[in-house]
């Protein structure tokens, strides 16, 4: 995973690459991007790379835009996961809001909100994990941290390795995270991507 900042000449928007697509960059150089797709974490839009996309060199701009680094650049913690907790929640399509309990075997549930009952599988699942990070870093002063990754990161991250059933299994996610090596990028401790190092 690597961020990089892109000008045009309307303004300058942050990207976010993932895994072979990185080495077709190189800084100061123009490009055509396509199928990137847009992203927004508290209040950035930014882009993020797909499977469809392709990069491809192209003339210089005349009238890009100055590029200013004020933008807000999450923090970058590189390490292996020490403790992690994945929680399962449920929400009911109808009203949206979040059930205290599920009956998981049972075929019907009632959404104790609305009041509407519905098939089991209806209710959309949502994991949240809270993660111990420990830094590799050895210059890092803060060499552990407690990360919260929410389900939009986990679904992103999942849908990128193939591994769906995971949001469906918290047990299983917890463990595939104490296997390797992460890259997490994160504002305040809210991870906004991930990777495997
Ligand atoms: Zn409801």
């Amino acid at each position: 995973m690597l961020d990089i900042f892109v000008v045009d000449t309307t303004g300058q928007i942050r990207v976010t690459l993932w895994d072979t697509i990185i080495s077709s960059v190189l800084v100061d150089n123009t490009y055509t991007f396509k199928n990137l797709a847009v992203r927004n974490f508290k209040n950035e839009t930014y882009l993020t790379s797909t499977k469809s996309t392709k990069i491809t060199r192209s003339e210089s701009i005349d009238d890009a835009v100055q590029f200013e680094s004020t933008a807000a650049v999450p923090t970058t913690i590189v390490g292996a996961v020490a403790e992690v907790k994945s929680t399962q929640s449920f929400m009911c399509k109808s009203c949206t809001r979040k059930l205290p309990t599920l009956s998981k075997d049972e075929k019907y549930n009632r959404c104790p909100h609305c009041k509407m009952l519905q098939r089991t599988e209806n209710f959309v699942s949502y994991l949240t994990a809270t993660i111990n990070v420990t830094s590799e870093d050895e210059n890092d002063d803060n060499q552990t941290s407690k990360l919260t990754i929410f389900n939009t990161q986990l679904n992103n991250f999942c849908t990128l390795h193939d591994q769906e059933e995971l949001l469906q299994d918290p047990l299983k996610m917890d463990e595939s995270f104490l296997e390797d090596t992460f890259a997490f990028n994160h504002f305040d401790n809210i991870v906004d991507s991930f990777a495997i190092m």
